[in-house]
């Protein structure tokens, strides 16, 4: 029967990928946020309060509806899901879980429990009905980046945590083997020759981290999916050419599966899932112009009842592409351009504050040396980054290695600052620090971006996790 329904899944997501008009879509949001507002309307006190005296008819309306963010819907669970679910006690859960690191099982013996800390550090839970996540492999296979011609795919997944959610993608034809974060590389190269993966897994800073290890693979993935951190374009083509294998990206957050790559590569919002709306920075025009910068992202998730998420905002910034040709009429993000939280705020030479987006940092410094294995940038006046480099054996003294020496390359990545945010007309000192940066190990996100400017900068709210729900 689960495979039927599988299969009914993946041929049903299929169809509203490559069928759909933009009309079609369109018509296909209203009944999903009518249907679901009726819902809340009757099960979630919180929703039904927030939206009393409101009427609904269409998306127009909707749109009109107040927003949540994170924090607001940490403040109201109890109250905001429908299945009567107590905050605390499922925190107690997902920390005991955490903890133990075992990350299987289902609370209450149905529901599957995510825990994000996001990047901000105010923890989020995320909970899933079971007979949603037990769709998954039909939404993986139609959503997850292979190809139907990959299969069978024996995936190796690497993250810092694993979940319920991620079992519940084990199949006939889909195998997932998982392997923390902290694995070393050489045990990484191991499992995926000895259990004859096919289709790797993780997130770009961990492929970054297997690059010297490349050439030790038996045979190349068919596929490389990434997730959970952005993936500049350079280090696709690197990572690409290493592993002589396509690497595609998935948008995925504890909010939702947000986007997905199609066969030309681009990044689809699945709007058969979420209902996401892209606003320009007065927070009410939306955006539809290709190339068009969204301000502030708002997400319904259509498809969890368990604990609605409606007009969420999240924290990350995106550009908006442009029609893609494989014909589908779902939007394409452009561009992930990271989160609100991880934009750089420094002083111009005129006294103003002039925002420097992320992408472009970590451009400047991947593209830098192809040695540096990590980095982190914390500003902590709004006239003073602190850059930290680990390059991994080459940072420890006496290594022989040809080449540039560490010290060559950090004053080549000073140069290159120097000369990029010139060109910005901001005034800014520099240290670069050479030093190893350890990864955490527990659901805390890598934080690349850190800041110490009190009152300078806005409260992050949600973001890109990489919990599956
Ligand atoms: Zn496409």
């Amino acid at each position: 029967m689960a495979l039927l329904r599988n299969l009914a899944d993946l041929i049903r997501l299929n169809w509203h990928f490559c069928r759909f008009s933009e009309r079609q879509i369109q018509r296909y949001h209203q009944r999903a946020v009518l249907r679901l507002l009726a819902m809340v309307r009757r099960k979630s006190p919180f929703y039904r309060e927030l939206y009393a005296g409101r009427e609904v008819r269409g998306l127009p309306d909707y749109r009109g509806l107040p927003t949540i963010s994170k924090s607001l819907m940490m403040a109201h669970f109890d109250r905001l899901n429908t299945a009567g679910l107590k905050l605390d006690e499922v925190l107690r859960f997902a920390l005991a879980k955490e903890m133990a690191h075992d990350y299987l099982g289902y609370y209450q013996n149905r529901y599957v429990v995510g825990l994000s800390s996001g990047t901000s550090g105010n923890k989020g839970i995320y909970v899933t009905d079971r007979r949603l996540t037990q769709r998954l492999p039909g939404v993986f296979l139609a959503r997850g980046g292979i190809r139907l011609r990959d299969l069978p795919v024996r995936i190796l997944f690497i993250l810092r945590v694993f979940s319920q959610g991620f079992a519940d993608i084990n199949a006939p034809l889909i195998q997932l083997r998982y392997l923390p974060s902290m694995t070393e590389s050489e045990k990484i190269i191991a499992v995926w020759n000895e259990t004859r993966s096919n289709i790797l897994m993780a997130p770009p800073s961990l492929l970054r981290q297997l690059l010297p290890y490349a050439g030790q693979i038996n045979r190349p993935p068919r596929r490389i999916i990434t997730y959970a951190e952005v993936l500049e374009p350079e280090e696709k083509s690197r990572i690409s050419a290493a592993f002589r294998a396509p690497v595609v990206e998935i948008y995925q957050a504890s909010e939702g599966q947000i986007a997905s790559p199609c066969r030309c590569g681009s990044l689809h919002i699945n709007e058969d899932l979420v209902y996401v709306e892209l606003l320009a920075a007065d927070g009410r025009t939306p955006v539809t112009q290709p190339g068009e910068r969204v301000a502030r992202m708002l997400v319904t998730n259509l498809v969890n009842t368990a604990q609605p998420l409606l007009r969420y905002e999240m924290n990350d910034i995106i550009e908006l592409g442009g029609p893609c040709p494989c014909g589908s009429h779902f939007r394409v993000i452009g561009r992930i351009i990271g989160r609100n939280d991880d934009v750089l705020h420094i002083r111009t030479l005129a006294g103003g504050l002039r925002a420097v987006y992320p992408d472009l940092v970590s451009r400047w410094i991947i593209t830098t040396d192809d040695r540096i294995r990590e980095f982190s940038v914390e500003q902590d006046a709004d006239d003073h980054l602190a850059i930290t480099l680990d390059l991994g054996s080459l940072a420890e003294p006496g290594d022989g290695s040809a080449g540039d020496s560490a010290e060559d390359i950090s004053n080549r990545l000073r140069r290159r600052f120097e000369q990029e945010l010139a060109a910005f007309g901001v005034d800014c000192r520099l240290d670069i620090k050479l030093q190893p940066i350890v990864m955490p190990t527990d659901n805390r996100k890598m934080k690349r971006f850190r800041y110490q400017v009190p009152g300078v900068f806005p409260e992050p709210s949600s973001g890109q996790a990489d919990q599956p729900t």
